[in-house]
């Protein structure tokens, strides 16, 4: 194996360790809302994780559930009851919603305050402006764990596989945003020739959902590879990328599990304690 491995475990461990001496500074605790719809089991266990580390780290965690049946306006209603609910300083719906419940109007009724998953319009619209606000998770996990392991985005070229709202499209801003300085170019299903376009990456993204996408013959020598994919196969969770090829040509890598998954749990940390105390006035 010839790649650096980066481990994303690790540098989750050390955020949450910042985050949880932050906490412990502060006169209050901090809430955190965690909302689940249905029963996927993903998503049942996604939301475990997160309100075990909120504890971890001194937040409180306030969850709940509500079943697939439940009608669009009861959910909007329970939102509006956390969005003024003092105690309570990010809101965290799971998403995908079941059945025919509305992920963006949901999400659009957080209070931009409370939006600690970074994904409300308001949030977003920050980010394009370059304003400083609540920033996606994932993509924030990413960014931290290239800062960790000191690989410069300045000047690089970073290809991104996948352009979706909730990863490749706010990665690809933060990426080129003033500080980050870097050299961006999305890719998506229908670009032609994947393989070309990616192996002019210092910094390959994939977040497609495709399991086996990226291989060797995609990624050139030295390049760092993040894979963000998160694939549920008969031989347990996979990314986007060929790891055990990709190991031998890569620079750097992130392993599926262990690599950005992590990051995006310990970035949720820390948008609350920025929301904490952004809310109550604590610089
Ligand atoms: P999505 O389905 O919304 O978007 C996928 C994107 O990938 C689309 O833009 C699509 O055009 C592109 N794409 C799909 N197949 C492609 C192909 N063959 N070639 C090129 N581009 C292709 O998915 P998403 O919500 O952005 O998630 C992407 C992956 O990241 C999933 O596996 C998801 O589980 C994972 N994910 C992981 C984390 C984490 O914390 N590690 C967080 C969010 C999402």
């Amino acid at each position: 194996m010839s790649a650096l491995l980066l481990d994303g475990k690790a540098v989750a461990a050390a955020v949450k360790e910042e985050v949880g001496a932050a906490v412990a500074d502060l006169d209050y605790k901090p809430g955190l809302a965690t909302v689940l719809v249905g029963d996927d089991p993903a998503s049942h266990t996604y939301v475990r994780g997160k309100r075990r580390d909120a504890e971890q780290v001194g937040i409180a965690s306030i969850h709940h559930e509500l079943a697939a049946t439940v009608h669009q306006d009861e959910l909007l209603a329970l939102i509006d009851s956390l969005n003024t609910d003092d105690g309570i300083d990010g809101i965290l719906v799971q998403l995908p919603l079941p059945g025919d419940l509305n992920g963006e109007v949901t999400v659009e009724r957080i209070d931009p305050e409370k939006d600690v998953d970074g994904l409300h319009p308001f949030s977003l619209g920050k980010l394009v402006l370059g304003q400083p606000g609540l920033r996606p998770c994932t993509p924030s996990g990413v960014m931290r764990i290239l800062d960790h392991y000191g690989i410069e985005t300045s000047g690089a070229r970073t290809v991104i596989v996948g352009r979706s709202f909730l990863v490749g499209r706010p990665l690809a801003m933060i990426m080129s945003e003033r500080g980050a300085d870097s050299t961006v170019s999305v890719a998506h299903s229908r670009t032609k020739d994947l393989a070309s376009v990616t192996r002019e990456a210092d910094i390959l993204v994939a977040a497609a959902g495709a399991p086996g996408l990226i291989g060797a013959d995609h990624v050139r020598p030295g390049a760092t590879v993040i894979d963000v994919g998160i694939n549920r196969t008969d031989d347990g969770l996979v990314g986007d990328v060929d790891f055990d090829a990709v190991v031998e040509v890569a620079g750097a890598i992130t392993p599926v599990p262990g690599g950005v998954g992590p990051m995006t749990r310990a970035m949720l940390l820390s948008n609350t304690l920025s929301a904490a105390r952004s809310r109550r006035g604590v610089a």
